[in-house]
């Protein structure tokens, strides 16, 4: 077993080429494949080459990559899969690689009614309502604005 294998990682594994995938698109920093488990026709996940938990860690190029391949693989998507739009979201608690979710979707699919969930709790919840306050979003809004980067 080689030595940079001591922290094995599912997309470290498709990187390195240890692991099948199917590749979609890739660039020098950047690879596209179609998710194991997709929650619609042609879902794919967009993954920077290099081990990084957080998408917010990557350094400027490597967003820049990321980001570029997402947009040619989303319009790949809407040429041949003819979706209403491709979702695009990044989440990452279950592996601790960053990797952007582009899932083709349609109205009525299950992230269009995983979506619509989403606003109906927004709006019916007290808590996330108090954040619409002015008052709440100009504190929000200064709170980021007067962060630092590193
Ligand atoms: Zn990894």
């Amino acid at each position: 077993m080689p030595e940079e294998y001591e922290d094995p990682c599912i997309f470290c594994d498709i990187v390195a080429g240890r692991r099948e995938a199917h590749k979609i698109h890739e660039d020098n920093l950047t690879i596209c494949i179609l998710d194991i488990n997709p929650l619609s026709k042609g879902h794919c996940l967009v993954i920077p080459k290099r081990h990084v938990p957080w998408w917010h860690e990557l350094t400027d190029e490597e967003n820049a990559s990321l980001f570029m391949v997402a947009g040619i693989v989303a319009r790949k998507m809407m040429h041949s899969l003819h979706p209403d739009f491709v979702c695009m979201y990044a989440r990452g608690r279950r592996i601790p690689h960053t990797h952007i979710f582009l899932v083709p979707t349609c109205s009525g699919d299950v992230l269009d009614r995983f979506f619509n969930a989403l606003e109906l709790f927004q709006e019916s919840t007290q808590k996330l309502a108090d954040l619409r306050a002015e008052e709440s979003m100009q504190d929000a809004a200064e709170l980021i604005r007067s962060a630092g980067t590193e």
